[in-house]
């Protein structure tokens, strides 16, 4: 596939914030791996929808509540499709991947971990994929076991298998490492657990936006993502779970909306999804992610996928070109995220020197303490891009480092 395939500055033209100066800059935005940007039809979306049918789902008989309910199931539909679920109550509407993860931690955890247990994860993961597990392992007296990475930031799948044990009951792990850009082998991975009758759950956050997903195909268990990171709105997300796990399941919130009778003694619960979806949800929010679902579509997932591989390998090429920096993970499958260092530079520093030239770049931890303390560092410089990034903007971005390496490492 051609990565000259996209029209960038059609593209470009769709996403009004790109179109400001920061600091009497032109704005290089390279933070999508934190959030995107927003294209004029995610947010017409949402306009449209409160000036006209705004009303609850599933509550009300009248007319707007009506055209609400078929409209936030056709985004469910949507979903579905985008990432090739059997059935649309495979999908449950939540705020983002944390608290799909915690939905899946919470609930999952109390029908099937116990005393003794075993939940395995990854040391590349982010914290939103470790706390929950280790939260849930704390209140059962599970444990937590973490799959280790070579240095090139690659799972070490050996030692995965020897980390199975007869009392595993789930592997939780990343598609895309937020860090290393890492794409990890998420079919190899079911299989194994598979073969061991462990289900897993895939971190999709830096996934769908980047390649195409299609759940039955990877065998995962559950699958969860972020509306925002997919170009739509913030608070809303998803979690995918095969309707036999979501089945067996308790709800995860209780309240309005996912009951089917409540008295003083007991109450009786929806079938999945409903179950999951206690309270009025994001509604506006799920009919902006379908939109940016159609975003998505109408430009191909396979045209941005071959887009963003030719800028991240240009980026790579011109960054290792760069006197003593130092570039986080190095695996052949690797996609949107390139983390580094340069020598005798802290990342704030570089990160401050980058935003004072309009590029904006993620410093710190970035939200992955312990892979840091694994490389012995205190933060990385995270460049992540989009469909609308350029290699222009990668050539200036080059430009502000060698500016800030002149200046902070002679000061
Ligand atoms: N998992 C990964 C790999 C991420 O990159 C992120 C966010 O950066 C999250 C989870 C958390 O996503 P959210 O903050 O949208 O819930």
């Amino acid at each position: 596939m051609s990565a000259d395939m996209i029209d960038i500055k059609a593209v470009r033209s769709d996403f009004p914030a790109l179109n400001q100066k920061v600091y009497g800059k032109d704005l290089i935005y390279l933070d999508n791996a934190a959030t995107t940007h927003k294209p004029l039809s995610v947010m017409d979306r949402l306009v449209d929808f409160y000036s006209t049918i705004n009303s609850n789902v599933h509550r009300g008989s009248h007319y707007l509540s009506t055209e609400a309910s078929i409209a936030y199931e056709g985004a469910r539909e949507s979903v579905r499709k985008f990432i090739n679920a059997a059935r649309p109550d495979e999908i449950i509407f939540t705020g983002g991947t944390t608290e799909s993860i915690n939905l899946a931690a919470s609930s999952f955890g109390r029908a099937f971990v116990k005393e003794g247990d075993r939940i395995l994860t990854t040391l590349m993961e982010h914290h939103s994929n470790i706390v929950p597990w280790q939260r849930l392992c704390g209140e059962k007296g599970a444990e937590l076991k973490v799959i280790p990475i070579d240095d090139g930031g690659n799972l070490k799948i050996d030692e995965f298998k020897e980390l199975i044990t007869k009392k595993t009951k789930l592997v939780a792990f990343t598609y895309v490492s937020s860090v290393l850009g890492t794409v990890n082998p998420v079919r190899e991975i079911s299989r194994i657990a598979h073969e061991n009758d462990i289900p897993v759950l895939v971190d999709g956050a830096q996934a769908p936006q980047h390649l195409p997903v299609d759940v039955r195909n990877l065998d995962c268990d559950f699958f969860a993502f972020s509306g925002h990171k997919v170009y739509a709105g913030t608070g809303i997300g998803v979690l995918y779970g095969k309707k036999r796990w979501l089945d067996a399941m308790e709800p995860y919130q209780s309240g309005g909306g996912m009951i089917t009778s409540v008295s003083f003694e007991s109450t009786s619960y929806e079938e999945t999804p409903l179950k999951f979806e206690a309270g009025t949800g994001n509604i506006a929010g799920a009919l902006g992610l379908e939109s940016a679902i159609e975003y998505l579509n109408k430009i191909g997932i396979e045209k941005i996928a071959a887009y963003e591989k030719s800028l991240t390998e240009y980026a790579l090429k011109k960054l290792q070109e760069v006197e003593g920096i130092r570039i986080y993970g190095s695996s052949k499958e690797r996609c949107g995220v390139i983390s580094f260092n340069l020598k005798g530079v802290h990342h704030h520093d570089l990160g401050t020197v980058l935003d004072k030239l309009g590029i904006a770049v993620r410093t710190g931890k970035l939200c992955a303490e312990p892979l840091m303390e694994y490389y012995g560092i205190s933060g990385t410089v995270r460049v992540s891009f989009a469909l609308y990034n350029t290699k222009k903007e990668v050539d200036t971005l080059i430009e502000g480092i060698e500016k800030a390496r002149h200046v902070l490492q002679a000061g």
